[in-house]
């Protein structure tokens, strides 16, 4: 049912894998030649990618989770075998000839055979050889030019220095900081501030002194000006691929995969957004202006103030913060109220359970419905040194039919690295963590609630890159509700509830300058996107972002910044035509939210519809047409407006 948890030999790891991979190359090449049927080919491959997950996603785990000279040593020559084996399954032409000739028997079989023909296609498996030989030039090229640009960004990051002599300069910024800044020069004690992101972010605000932010600011927005050519040179080359491959742009091309159908749609859906916040974000600017105008006379609010006098802004509204909030998320008892919640909504049972992990400190349950086992879940929580920094969701196992008839079940990593416990006292959460948590969770049960038999499209698999944020966004507003959190945060000394005043600010610091910070994100969407629908090059770039800027930006940057040039969300991190699916997704979330609640109360029957409609069903449909099924309509905007407690006159 499921597999223990064990790597036994780190050593071996990688002869073991080589091994395997033999072994499957020799199965594969078979399936080319003689299958005949779905089952002989789809399903067949579909338990050596299964086969070759369990094998090797306890490595990549532990490498995460509790890494060492040894772990690393395996992963890092295990790397170069699987990236070898999926270019062999990729440009296998027989494999992909085959799988065209494949009949499906039904409307899953269908679906995935779709998605397993689209996948060759886009990796260029129906050019001919001169253009597959571009495609393969262009994606090198692509890769050496996303590292270029990083690089670039990470040595101009690291030129720059700013050396403050004069306490006065940096007066009110947090002790933890300025320890971190703190140096001795000349005997002299000094602060120095860089452009690597906390410390920039720090003195921007936190730092008192008008001049040095904007000198820091400065600094940050001009930052690798070689990138432009970089930029060119992608973008030129992007438009290139998408042709090759039969799309009119690149926008058009990496729409292929995701749940937004067509350009239209994913710019009306941005504008629509923009639209609905601007008012409230002037207003924000507008009480902003008026508090900096009274704090320190500034007659010119600029960017570089922007943090600076939000941060005084909101201690002043809201006076709260961590600490007072700590005391009511001890880990355990958070947990506990998260699975209570989970099991609640969508009828299910959690049972801990004693199996082998990698780690004392790790808790497995299995996952009951109507009292059989569905799913196994492993948390591991709290930080520790050989664990990589973060949080997130790592699949293991997923849910199927194998070709024996028999269903295979899901299991799923939560993991985080929340403050450890120490002798004096547990593990107490900040409430970001506690959002953490709530979205790892969202992601886990995405995967392991899947009734689908076909494991290409099971659980997360599958599932489009512009959604796959949903269900995680979706538990993740949980964790602002006054209802779900009064269940659980009870003071870990005093045992008392956490007072109705801190549950309400929890809500409302939320929202502080909501407006703002969308139509921040949607300038970076619509800029991005539209980048990528025809061909911008050299100034024609920054012209666009200015333009867009005349619809999202209430104060205006100086005409020096060079915003593009550190973008490396699209232009080196996989992230291009894609900005636009953080909002995409929240707005499935929300939406489905004030389905779930009824004046914050849950209602049972929209979870559960919610669990049958959407969890269960992994991507055997595009998420909207999932959606559609469930509620008759498309996810509304106005849901996301109103989740973020925005004011749309
Ligand atoms: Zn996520």
């Amino acid at each position: 049912m499921f597999i223990e948890f064990k790597v036994q030999n780190l050593k071996d790891f990688p002869k073991k894998l080589d091994t395997l991979l033999q072994k499957q190359t020799n199965q594969i090449k078979d399936i080319a030649q003689n299958a005949t049927t779905y089952k002989e080919s789809i399903n067949k491959l579909d338990e050596l990618n299964e086969e070759l997950e369990r094998f090797f996603t306890p490595l990549s785990h532990l490498n995460s989770v509790l890494n060492s000279k040894e772990s690393q040593e395996a992963y890092e020559a295990s790397i170069p075998l699987l990236s070898k084996f999926s270019s062999f399954i990729a440009q296998n032409k027989e494999l992909y000839e085959k799988i065209k000739s494949i009949e499906a028997k039904n409307d899953l079989q269908k679906r995935v055979l779709e998605l397993e023909v689209r996948d060759f296609m886009l990796s260029g498996a129906e050019l001919n050889q001169e253009n597959k030989k571009k495609l393969e030039d262009i994606n090198l090229k692509l890769s050496e030019l996303s590292n270029q640009f990083s690089q670039n960004l990470l040595n101009a990051t690291n030129e720059y220095e700013l050396i403050i002599e004069n306490p006065k300069d940096v007066e009110g910024i947090p002790f933890s900081d300025l320890e971190t800044a703190k140096i001795e020069e000349d005997g002299k004690t000094k602060w120095r501030f860089t452009l690597q992101m906390p410390s920039y972010i720090a003195y921007l605000t936190y730092g008192p002194n008008r001049e040095l932010r904007e000198a820091l600011y400065k600094a940050y927005n001009t930052r690798a000006p070689q990138n432009q050519e970089v930029i060119d040179e992608l973008l030129k080359l992007k438009m290139q691929k998408a042709k090759i491959l039969g799309f009119k742009n690149y926008a058009s091309y990496a729409l292929q995969t995701r749940d937004a159908n067509s350009e239209e749609e994913v710019i009306e859906f941005l504008e629509e957004l923009v639209n609905a916040s601007k008012a409230q974000a002037k207003k924000e600017v507008q009480e902003l202006k008026e508090f900096a105008k009274k704090l320190d006379n500034i007659e010119d609010l600029a960017p570089f103030d922007v943090a600076y006098y939000s941060e005084k802004l909101k201690k002043e509204k809201f006076n709260f913060d961590e600490t007072q909030t700590k005391p009511y998320f001890e880990l355990n008892s958070t947990l506990e109220g998260m699975l209570n919640l989970i099991s609640r909504l969508f009828n299910v049972e959690f049972k801990e359970t004693n199996t082998p992990t990698w780690h004392e400190s790790v808790k497995v349950y299995d996952i009951l419905e109507n009292g059989k086992i569905i799913a196994r879940i492993y948390f591991d929580l709290e930080a520790r040194e050989s664990k990589r920094g973060g949080a997130w969701m790592h699949n293991w196992q997923s849910h199927f039919v194998d070709t024996n008839g028999k269903a295979q079940l899901a299991s799923a990593f939560v993991v985080a690295n929340f403050a450890p416990a120490t002798k004096e006292q547990p593990s107490l959460l900040r409430h970001d963590d506690v959002v953490t948590l709530f979205h790892e969770m969202g992601h886990a049960i995405h995967h392991l609630f899947s009734k689908v038999p076909e494991r290409s499209i099971s659980g997360i698999e599958g599932v489009a890159w512009d959604v796959v944020e949903f269900p995680s966004q979706f538990l993740e507003n949980f964790a602002y509700e006054e209802a779900i959190l009064k269940e659980f945060a009870y003071h870990y000394q005093t045992k008392e509830a956490m007072p109705k005043e801190l549950l309400k600010k929890i809500k409302d610091a939320k929202n502080f300058q909501a407006a703002i910070g969308m139509l921040r994100q949607l300038e970076f969407a619509l800029f991005d996107f539209k980048l990528h629908q025809k061909l911008y090059q050299g100034q024609e770039v920054n012209s666009l972002i200015n333009k867009i800027r005349e619809q999202t930006a209430i104060i205006k940057p100086p005409s020096y910044v060079r915003f593009e040039h550190g973008f490396a969300h699209i232009f080196a991190g996989g992230y291009a035509a894609g900005y636009y699916s953080y909002k995409w997704a929240e707005v499935f979330s929300a939406d489905a939210l004030f389905e779930c609640l009824d004046n914050s109360n849950f209602n049972l029957q929209r979870a559960k519809e919610y669990k049958e409609n959407i969890l269960e069903k992994g991507s055997t449909k595009e998420m909207s047409i999932l959606y559609k099924e469930w509620l008759g309509k498309r996810p509304q905007t106005k849901s996301l407006i109103k989740l973020y407690g925005i004011e749309n006159e």
